[in-house]
């Protein structure tokens, strides 16, 4: 693994770097001023100011690999990108590299149709329009994908879908337009459990979509993006809002997830950056004892056990980028799990010991830790909860070094 970026790669780095600095982190307090005064379910103007500077500066829609579309980096490359974009909780949408819209981009790039793209991918990469995608539901365990019960029966032109849906994120956006459905198409509980399931566009404004609740985490609405709980009610959409094919939803999924996890860890692990240098500056400027809170106690070994963690977790992370990008996905399949456990629980830690060394401040709206860690702690579920990704990662190990069923030693023998 080379750790040398290219020209190009390594002057987009610094051009994000620099307007993350400059135009971002400076409006952040505006930005939650503006959402206040909007109501929350707004678009706070200053979103839309920074995302035209961006556009016009060439940084924009950097995570897609068609050069064609976006900046043609490879997963290894645009890691890095990724990384400064997590040092502000806004940056990824000024860039038009937020999620949940990639993933989605990048489904409608690969699986979509040609009226599929012109209607729903090209608002997408102009950032007019945003979007979610659908998949956990109230009533399933839905860490286990195949348990999704929503559903969607043709009639005629046109699907006929129902189900509930919740965590839709991004749903709660005024300019959500689209949801990216998974559901049951095929009602035969013995035809193969990773066929019966499908991916369907589905437009915000259909009739029969009802907003139930705006879901809470620990007791942020995260607004204005948001975590819908939805109910689909006779809701119908054009036969031809299907992707790929009945049947598929489970193939596009696989597509989907690869590079989006690595996003995800990049931005928490500049998340953790942005912490770390939190932690530092308040142990230097604050005086307990006699002595900065930094040099009192345990506190170097809490700030070096940050930084050996951090750099652990970044190190494994641009590993499983080299190998999507050199391997593919599917020989990849145990570092995407492997980071996709690690960095989240270190970056929680990490957030955890900064607010330690914040006393009362640290879990106040006086300083962003508090959200930081909500949003990091739901890492450990979103996308899949720790212990089904800890599951592949055992299976992938334990396959490496299967045994024969005689060399199993029988109770019997062990007891003796
Ligand atoms: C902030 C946030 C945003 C989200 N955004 C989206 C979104 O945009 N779209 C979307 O579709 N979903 C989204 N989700 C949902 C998320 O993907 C699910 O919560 C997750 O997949 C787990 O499903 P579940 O909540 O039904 O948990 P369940 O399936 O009920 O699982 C509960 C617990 O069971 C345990 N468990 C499960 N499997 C195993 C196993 N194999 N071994 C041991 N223990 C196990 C785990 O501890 C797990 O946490 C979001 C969630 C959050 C919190």
């Amino acid at each position: 693994m080379k750790f040398e970026l290219s020209k190009k790669t390594q002057s987009l780095l610094d051009q994000v770097t620099e307007f993350i600095n400059k135009e971002i982190i400076p409006n952040e307090s505006l930005y939650e001023q503006q959402v206040e005064e909007g109501g929350r379910w707004c678009v706070p103007p200053i979103i839309e100011e920074m995302k035209e500077k961006a556009k016009k500066a060439g940084l924009w829609n950097l995570f897609l690999p068609e050069s064609e579309l976006g900046a043609g980096l490879t997963n290894f490359e645009y890691a890095h990108l990724a990384e400064q974009m997590g040092r502000s909780g806004i940056a990824s949408e000024v860039f038009n590299c937020s999620a949940p819209d990639t993933g989605n981009m990048e489904v409608l790039v690969r699986y979509g149709s040609e009226a599929q793209k012109d209607e729903w991918l090209s608002p997408l990469l102009n950032g007019e329009i945003r979007s979610a995608f659908g998949m956990t539901e109230p009533g399933v365990a839905s860490s286990d994908a195949t348990n999704m019960a929503a559903t969607a029966v043709l009639d005629g032109d046109e699907y006929v879908i129902n189900g509930e849906k919740w965590w839709t994120s991004g749903a709660g956006d005024p300019r959500c337009k689209i949801i990216i459905f998974m559901c049951v198409t095929d009602q035969d509980p013995d035809s193969p459990r990773h066929k019966r399931h499908s991916m369907i566009l589905v437009p915000t404004d259909t009739p029969g979509i009802e907003t139930r609740k705006m879901m809470h985490v620990f007791g942020w609405d995260d607004a204005p993006h948001g975590h819908a709980h939805l109910k689909f009610d006779n809701v119908r959409v054009p036969k031809e809002n299907m992707l790929l094919g009945e049947g598929r939803g489970f193939e596009i999924a696989q597509g989907r997830l690869g590079p989006g996890r690595i996003h995800h860890c990049m931005r928490a692990i500049g998340m953790g950056e942005r912490v770390i240098e939190m932690m530092c500056r308040r142990g230097q400027t604050r005086v307990a004892f006699g002595k900065p809170i930094a040099q009192l106690g345990g506190n170097f070994d809490v700030i070096a056990d940050s930084r050996i963690e951090l750099n652990m977790a970044r190190l494994l992370t641009l590993q499983a980028a080299h190998m999507m990008d050199t391997v593919g996905n599917k020989v990849a399949a145990s570092e995407i799990a492997q980071i996709k456990v690690a960095v989240p629980n270190i970056v929680c830690k990490i957030i955890d010991r900064a607010i330690q060394i914040h006393g009362g401040a640290g879990v106040s709206q006086v300083f962003p830790l508090s959200r930081m860690y909500a949003g990091m702690r739901t890492l450990r579920l979103a996308d899949g909860p720790d212990e089904v990704h800890r599951r592949a990662v055992a299976r992938y190990e334990l396959g490496k070094h299967a045994v024969q069923d005689d060399q199993v030693e029988s109770s019997e023998v062990s007891r003796s």
